[in-house]
């Protein structure tokens, strides 16, 4: 069907990067999955052709677009199940913190960087003893004179190996009550002393991302770190989820229909009984229960971008289509693994790779649980 939200610099756009992407990023694709990490190069060249900065202001050399086009890239990048470069990660959920609540000294310092490619951000919440139960972090930054010193561990984290500047997640007022409002953003160098990375982890999919743990021991950042206010923290992430589930729900639609074509692709030519996969009824039907589903997905997906470019309040709407898209995902996947037969568990097969990256979606990003939490309370269920 004929996406309607798209304009036709939208599309030019889209044309673009995908020509881009098929020279620099589809190449690398394997060897990144082979490392566990994206490289630094890829990211300059992705900042230097502009893709990391499509929706962000002018002023700090981002192209002034809306939304839409950092959905285009994420498609695109889905369709070439190139997970590893989570462009996603880096302009949409980390950068809009900078720009949202960062002083202007701190978006001068660190946003022209991240645009460029030259400074690769992450997002560190989530630790060893707590990931769902967000206000119970028990990070600590410590306030010394003109310092925070900070002392914790995260886990989990995306970019974790690569980045080189983390919003991390603290607990400035340990004793706040309720928990939630002794949370603060603290901006941390990689190179800071005290802050250390981890192991990268050994993960089932999403292979060449690399997600790491992360270490502060006594580390010590300036007052003027602090990002937005103090006990503000659990308030400002509470806003950027919106578009980090948004985001989910816009890759998971994307790689649905990648999976589903090489699925159609792959049954048109195997033969079995004299005949296609193709032509048993059960292939058929299959196939065509999924299709229909994958277009309700992008019918809604579509309607939450357009609403999210409005700056329309969508948080029950975007917790469902975090939740259902991924859930389709992971049915998807597992379907068209079956409809593969053998073929389908042989890591050669990308089909075997999509199942395996299928299963995060439901997880990070506020798990599928949490997001019928949300949307009961919004329902005014609990
Ligand atoms: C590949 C990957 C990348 C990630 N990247 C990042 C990152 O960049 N930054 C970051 O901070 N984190 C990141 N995470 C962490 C991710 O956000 C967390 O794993 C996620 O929020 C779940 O937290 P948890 O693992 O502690 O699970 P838990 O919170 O321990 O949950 C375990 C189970 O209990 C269920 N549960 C918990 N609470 C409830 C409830 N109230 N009602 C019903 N069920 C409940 C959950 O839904 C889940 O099924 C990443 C994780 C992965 C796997």
């Amino acid at each position: 069907m004929k996406r309607d939200i798209f304009t036709e610099e939208h599309e030019l756009f889209r044309e673009q990067f995908r020509r881009f992407a098929e020279k620099e990023v589809a190449p690398r694709v394997s060897q990144w999955n082979e490392r566990g990490m994206s490289d630094r190069e890829t990211w300059r060249r992705c900042g230097a052709a502009g893709f990391l900065g499509a929706s962000q202001p002018v002023e700090y050399g981002g192209a002034g677009g809306d939304f839409l086009y950092d959905a285009i890239i994420m498609e695109e990048l889905a369709a070439l199940r190139a997970h590893a470069l989570m462009i996603s990660l880096h302009s949409d959920i980390c950068l809009p913190y900078l720009l949202a609540y960062g002083s202007e000294a701190q978006k001068r310092q660190y946003v022209p960087g991240a645009i460029a490619g030259e400074i690769l951000l992450g997002i560190a919440m989530t630790e060893p003893g707590t990931g769902s139960d967000l206000a119970n972090v028990q990070t600590k930054a410590r306030r010394d004179g003109d310092h925070y010193v900070i002392n914790g561990a995260k886990t989990f984290i995306s970019n974790g190996q690569i980045g080189d500047l983390f919003i991390v997640v603290c607990k400035t007022d340990p004793d706040a009550v309720p928990p939630h409002t002794g949370i603060s953003l603290l901006l941390v160098d990689a190179g800071t002393p005290g802050f250390s990375k981890g192991r990268k982890l050994d993960k089932l999919g999403l292979r060449g991302q690399d997600t790491s743990e992360l270490a502060f021991d006594d580390c010590r950042v300036p007052v003027n770190n602090l990002l937005g206010a103090e006990g503000q923290g659990f308030k400002m992430l509470m806003q950027g989820l919106q578009q980090e589930r948004l985001c989910i729900a816009v890759s998971a639609i994307a790689s649905c229909r990648r999976a589903l074509d090489d699925t159609v692709a792959y049954v048109k030519q195997r033969h079995a009984f004299g005949q296609p996969i193709a032509a048993f009824q059960n292939t058929q039907f299959t196939l065509v229960e999924l299709a229909t589903e994958v277009e309700i997905g992008q019918a809604f997906v579509d309607k939450l971008l357009a609403a999210h470019v409005r700056h329309d309040e969508i948080v029950s709407e975007v917790s469902m289509a975090k939740w259902w898209t991924t859930d389709l995902q992971k049915r998807l996947t597992s379907q068209c693994v079956q409809l593969h037969g053998g073929y389908g568990f042989m890591l050669e097969y990308p089909i075997a790779m999509d199942y395996a990256d299928a299963a995060v979606q439901s997880i990070y990003a506020g798990t599928n649980e949490i997001m019928k939490v949300i949307i009961a309370r919004r329902l005014g269920l609990g």
